[in-house]
Parts: structure tokens; sequence; C-alpha cells
């Protein structure tokens, strides 16, 4: 069925409503490592046909995200290319013509029914065998359309201003079958499709009738969507043979489902559970609902676009971390999973954990910076801060975590965990805390060996083990028990604020 000829061309088509879910990012991907390893196209286009739908903001959102992903398209609403517009509802008039085609060769219908007479229909003809019944091959006859009214009805029905749509005839007791690369042979009975409407009353195509229409035209040579999308394929089949012949038609692939706690990943699970679902910040204008991000959450986008690869593909060799490039070449469609492929946000947050540690902090710096200038931390020595962003990079797990684990370095820790230490806290360590401090004073070279010496030799001549006045010294300078070694951290805060800090936290642990 694959056109042989001809450059590749693949496309995600999204519907501007909302926010862009994890499984979106990953068909987007998958189309697009599948277009780059064959020197093909990326097309986004942009699926408005249903206005009711429309949610301001979402197109340039969907955009901005694909942006921080690195999955820029080739030819887009925003940057145009030879087969614009991209836009769907830009394109309405296009696809008046087909329908009309269909009509002419008896494969769709004009048809007139009120929405009461769909309520009536439903409720006419519900059994406990059927309970919603459908506009299909076998209600249709009961129905106020072409196929029941006479011709002359038809044309002073549409003379007159009547609303109507047009719907697909779906043809009875036949099999529509079709290849998919990931579910390879697929069946459907013909009868258990209904007649979906094709053009809507208010003149705008329906989605199944615009992505068959706009597959052609744009040449797309692979769709790749959500298994969502499966139950439409006969739909779209039959609109293929009927309008432009089974031969012109793309290559399917329905890719797996993204599976949360339970079911199908939702942003409710998000929510509940406490890890992002979407790729960015998503508050919707009308409701204010706001939904959490990856990127803001903290995650690079090269270990978001990793996670996601294998959410459902591997390359057979158990490899776990890749980069774009490595994704480009190993990729291949044939490997992507049947069965649903299970979110796991601890595993998401190894991937990103291992990213950090990967990249050098020069690559993690303008990003790193934006987080510490968001919390009104300036940035006065760049050098320094780099030095200690190398000193905590590898217990980063989030991006979000580089200010919590250095923010000491830059001031003073609002709180202690005093608790932690107070249990065996006692006049003997106050007092080697205190002497230690005059000690320091009085040291000609601050370094991380001087500090550490004598911190050791007091401990001996105080006769207390070094192990238990480590701790006190970590949550004095720090706060908490967190941090490298802690005489490294005592090296880099400087003379002052070590003793300064220890002061103030003896004050603390002696009230
Ligand atoms: N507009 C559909 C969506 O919102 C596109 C499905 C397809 O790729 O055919 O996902």
């Amino acid at each position: 069925m694959q056109k042989s000829t001809g450059k590749v061309r693949v496309r995600f088509a999204p519907s501007p409503t909302g926010g862009l879910h994890l499984g979106g990012v990953r068909t987007v991907l998958y189309n697009y490592l599948f277009a780059k390893k064959h020197d093909g196209e990326f097309i986004l286009r942009i699926e408005d046909t249903d206005q009711t739908r429309f949610v301001e903001g979402a197109e340039q959102y969907i955009y901005d995200c694909l942006k921080w992903c690195g999955l820029e398209p080739d030819e887009s609403p925003m940057q145009g290319g030879a087969f614009g517009p991209y836009r769907q509802s830009e394109r309405k008039l296009m696809y008046h013509d087909y329908a009309l085609q269909l009509i002419h060769a008896g494969h769709a219908y004009y048809a007139f029914d009120t929405h009461e007479d769909l309520e009536k229909m439903r409720a006419d003809f519900k059994t406990t065998e059927n309970p919603s019944p459908q506009y299909d091959s076998n209600l249709r006859t009961k129905m106020k359309n072409s196929l029941t009214l006479s011709a002359e009805e038809v044309e002073r029905n549409i003379k007159e201003g009547v609303p109507y749509v047009v719907r697909i005839k779906v043809p009875a007791n036949e099999t529509i079958t079709f290849t998919d690369l990931i579910h390879h042979e697929v069946s459907f009975d013909s009868n258990v499709v209904d007649d979906k409407v094709l053009l809507k009353a208010d003149g705008m195509p329906t989605y199944h009738l615009a992505v068959v229409v706009d597959d052609y035209l744009m040449k797309i040579t692979h769709a790749f969507r959500g298994e969502e999308w499966l139950s439409s394929s006969p739909v779209h089949i039959l609109l293929w043979k009927y309008l432009f012949g089974l031969d012109q038609m793309p290559q399917w692939a329905h890719l797996p489902l993204i599976l949360g706690p339970s079911g199908k990943l939702s942003k409710r699970d998000g929510a509940k559970f406490g890890f992002p679902v979407y790729a960015m910040n998503w508050t919707d204008p009308k409701t204010k609902d706001f939904t959490e991000g990856f990127k803001e959450k903290g995650f690079l986008p090269g270990a978001f676009i990793n996670l996601l690869a294998l959410l459902g593909w591997n390359d057979g060799t158990g490899q776990e971390l890749f980069s774009m490039d490595e994704l480009i070449t190993q990729f291949s469609i044939e490997r992507v999973h049947k069965s649903g492929a299970k979110f796991d946000y601890e595993k998401a947050k190894w991937f990103n954990h291992e990213w950090i540690k990967k990249s050098t902090v020069e690559e993690l710096f303008p990003d790193i910076k934006k987080i510490f200038e968001a919390k009104e931390v300036v940035i006065e020595e760049e050098t320094h801060f780099k030095n200690i962003m190398e000193l905590v990079k590898d217990r980063c797990t989030l991006m979000t975590d580089f200010y919590e684990q250095a923010i000491y370095f830059f001031k003073a820790p609002e709180v202690l965990d005093t608790e932690a230490v107070k249990p065996k806290w006692n006049e003997a360590k106050t007092d080697f805390f205190e002497t230690y401090c005059a000690q320091l004073h009085e040291l000609n070279v601050w370094n991380v060996a001087s500090i550490e010496d004598s911190f050791k030799t007091l401990a001996t001549e105080k006769n207390i083990k070094p192990g238990e006045l480590q701790l006190p010294m970590r949550i004095m300078l720090v706060g908490g028990k967190f941090g490298p070694a802690v005489f490294e951290i005592a090296h880099k805060i400087g003379k002052s604020a070590t003793i300064s800090r220890i002061k103030t936290a003896l004050v603390q642990l002696n009230k």
C-alpha cells in the first residue's frame, strides 16, 4: 500500500484544545524519528475544525512544547511550507468538493435529522442487545436523509436552508481490512461502523473527512497516531478507497497507549500522585485549571525525549540512555510494542538524573541560572557559581534540585534540622565547637585539608569521635542532612560564614 517513490512525509495533527499530554509528545517523537531517519519531512497540522472546542493559546503552546523538546517541524502554520495552509479551519472550502464527490458517487448522503430526531431514534431503537443504537446501514433507512426522501424534497430542503450534515454511507456486511505497521492485519466488520458525519451543519468538515483529505493533499506517506484512533480507522480506510484509492493511502501505525496506575495515564493520575503529565505547564484560560509540565518540574528535554522513546519501544540491546542522534539511527517503527506502555515516574526521574550527570555544568548553566534568578538569587561570580554546581550536580535528580542542593553556599540556611542532633547533644560538643570556631579564626591557610585537620586534631584532643561531630557540623552549615563533603562546604562558603553559622547554630542547640 505504501507509495513506493517520493520523500517520507509524516505529520502530527493535534486539535488545539488544551495541554500537550506526554502521549502526544511520544507520537510526535516517533513521527519525527522516522522522518529524520529516512531523510523525510515532519509536518505540524492544526486540526481545528471543531470550533466549539477551540481554546485560546493552545496552538502556540503546542508549538512552544515542540520547540522545547527539540522536535521542530519542517512545515507548520507558523513557518508555512509548500502544502499550506496548515490550519484546517483555513482550508474549509477545500473539503466541500470532496464531500460532493462522495455524494455523487453514492458513498455519502445529506441528512436533515434534527437533534430531537436523533434522540428519538436512540430511544426508540434501544434494546438490551443494542443499548446505544447508531446511525448506520440499518437505521439510516428510518431517518430523514437523501436516501429516504425524494430528490425534490432534498432539493427543496437545501434551497430553503434546512440545516443538514453529510454522512458517509458505510456499506453493510463488508470486512474492512488494512495493514498496520504495529498491529499488522487489522479487520473491522462494517456493520458495527456508523455513518459518521463528514460535513457539519456549519459547513466545517469533521475530523474524519479533513484528516483523509489533508493527508492526501499534503502527500503524507506514513501516519502514526495513538491507538485511541484505531476505532476510527475503518471510516478513514473507506474514505481513502472512495476518494483517492488505497494505493495512495499512507502506511498506518497505531501507537500503544501510555498506561498510568489505573488504565490510560490521565491528567488526574498526575494530580493525584504528584507527577507531571503535560510537556509544559498549562492553565486552561477558561476554567483556570492548572496542570504541571515536565519542563517546569525540572526535566531536561533530552531526558524527557529519552524516557518517552522507551515508553513503547526499545532497540533490543537493553540500552536505555539515548541521545536524539542515536534515537534517529536506532529507531524503527516495527520494534514498537503492541501492548500498552506503563509510565513509571520513579523511572522517569532516573532518566533525568542520568542526563544531569552526563551533562556538563556549562550545558546546564543557562537553565540553572534561570532557576536561581526566579528565586531572586543574583549570581555574582560565574566561575565560583559553576564550581559549586559541579560539586552538587550528581546529587540532583530534577533541575529544580540545584536550588535546594546549592543555595546554602550563597546564604545561611533559614531553618536548621536541629532535631537530627539534639538527642545526642551535650556540653562537650558545645565546648568542641566553641574552641573550633576560635581555631578556625586563627587559621592562616583556608583550604579543605587545613579545615579538616584542625577539626580532627581537636576532636582527638577532646576525646570525641569525629564521626559524632560531623553531622552537627553539616546541619550547622547546610541546614539538613545532605550535600557534599562537609569540609568542602566550609571551604567554599569561607571562613567568616563558617564561623558565624556554627555560632548561630550553637545558640539554637543550647536553647
Ligand atoms: N486531530 C487528531 C488528534 O487530535 C489527529 C489524529 C490523527 O493523527 O489522525 O489527535
